[in-house]
């Protein structure tokens, strides 16, 4: 019964039908919303002792330092042991931050806009253009991060095993104005691919006209599995260095969807030159990050098991609402053939593609009905998705049913969209 095989009386079926759904839809006063991957309530429930951490009388780190005073750029030791367990990355080398990650992301690039690297000709912001390669579809908050800078955005293709290594190697080969690119390389917000160790060694290892170009390595879902199959990041560091650039990755990374999303943890980790340029431009913003926010993490963790058994009562949470997603589409899309989707073993995020040229009027339909989307096209440089047929789902945050009512009256703009497409 695929879409494309149907007369047009029976399109025309098709096509009432979907209006007497999205009619009834209507009259339910829906207001849901599937827009940002945010963790719910029960989630954040999850870390509720710390609110009551560290504790009365409890603020001497591991080392006898007292976590209520200045100092202490680098973060506290023990904290940074469990995440280089985590994130596979030497403590030396992993700096425990503030709450947010993205802030981070952009400190670095502002830095490199105004100073450089070592090995920069110049800062990059003296260069007449600036370009970064951004694996499509990807995170909307880093593609308005660089436009914010002026920095151009080139799309490349977002594979199941990660970006397409071909066409970025071909790219930076003889470009010297691409400086850097985004890598989400674990669960990628919104794809769910997972960059393979072969790709990574490929990115680490393939010959930039730029001598300073870098692979911002954003690791925001290292440990968010949905299934039993906890799936290890690729090495990036160590493939850098095996690939003879050692400084080529930054990586990034929060506990923002383990503990609290507004009021966690943020980590940078690089080679110990990145480390050293990193820090040495922090000190002039910072005489040191929130102790106390990181002895309370230290305190609800124990260790880097106490970081996955949390993982894992996130996912007894999150799998029922990405099975619901996945039910949902398969027993009103499939058939189709209006739709595809991605099945992602972990992360926030389902990557749902329609008919080509018919996602913005998806999201329109849907808002008329009470239905909040990410706007259509977000998931790309600009807004601009060239096919618009991409849209991000983020099941986390409304309850199940909730989420089953979204995904229905999601379900019926899509096919309503793809009828009146058809008979356009
Ligand atoms: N990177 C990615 C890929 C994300 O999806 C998000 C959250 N949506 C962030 C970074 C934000 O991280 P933080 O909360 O640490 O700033």
């Amino acid at each position: 019964m695929s879409i494309s095989t149907l007369d047009r009386d029976a399109l025309g079926s098709l096509l009432s039908e979907q209006r007497a759904a999205y009619e009834d839809l209507r009259a339910r006063g829906l207001t849901l919303d599937l827009t940002r991957g945010k963790p719910s309530p029960e989630q954040l429930d999850l870390s509720q002792r710390l609110l009551a951490l560290p504790g009365e009388g409890d603020f001497r780190a591991a080392d006898g330092t007292d976590t209520r005073n200045y100092g202490g750029l680098d973060g506290l030791v023990e904290l940074r042991e469990i995440f280089s367990e985590l994130l596979g990355i030497p403590v030396p080398q992993l700096l425990a931050q503030g709450s947010s990650s993205l802030t981070l992301m952009h400190e670095t690039l502002v830095w490199a806009m105004l100073h450089g690297f070592a090995s920069s000709p110049r800062p990059w912001a003296a260069e007449e253009t600036v370009r970064f390669v951004c694996p499509v579809p990807g995170y909307d908050r880093h593609f308005a991060l660089l436009e914010s800078l002026g920095i151009e955005m080139v799309p490349v293709a977002m594979n199941a095993d990660g970006p397409d290594v071909e066409a970025i190697a071909a790219l930076v080969a003889d470009d010297p104005t691409i400086k850097g690119m985004w890598l989400v390389p674990t669960y990628a917000n919104p794809t769910g691919g997972v960059t393979s160790p072969e790709v990574a060694a490929r990115l680490m290892a393939m010959p930039a006209a730029a001598p300073d170009f870098r692979v911002f390595w954003d690791n925001a879902y290292a440990v968010h599995h949905l299934t039993t199959d906890e799936t290890k990041s690729a090495d990036a560091l160590s493939l850098a260095s095996a690939g003879g650039h050692p400084d080529r990755v930054l990586v990034f990374a929060s506990t923002s969807k383990i503990t609290f999303a507004g009021a966690g943890v943020s980590f940078f980790g690089g080679s110990p030159a990145n480390v050293a340029w990193f820090k040495g431009h922090l000190k002039f913003a910072s005489i040191g990050p929130d102790k106390v926010n990181q002895l309370r993490h230290v305190r609800l963790f124990g260790d880097a098991d106490g970081v996955r058994s949390l993982m894992r009562q996130h996912r007894e949470l999150l799998a029922p609402k990405f099975a619901v997603v996945e039910d949902v589409l398969a027993a009103r899309l499939a058939a189709f053939d209006v739709a595809t989707w991605t099945q992602p073993q972990g992360g926030y995020f389902v990557n749902l593609d329609v008919v080509d040229g018919t996602a913005a009027r998806v999201v329109e339909l849907a808002k008329a009905v009470g239905v909040a989307l990410t706007p259509a096209g977000s998931s790309f440089p600009y807004g601009a998705d060239p096919r618009d047929r991409n849209i991000r789902i983020a099941p986390s945050f409304p309850s199940l049913d909730d989420l089953r009512a979204a995904m229905d009256a999601l379900a019926t703009c899509v096919l309503l969209a793809a009828a009146e497409k058809a008979l356009a």
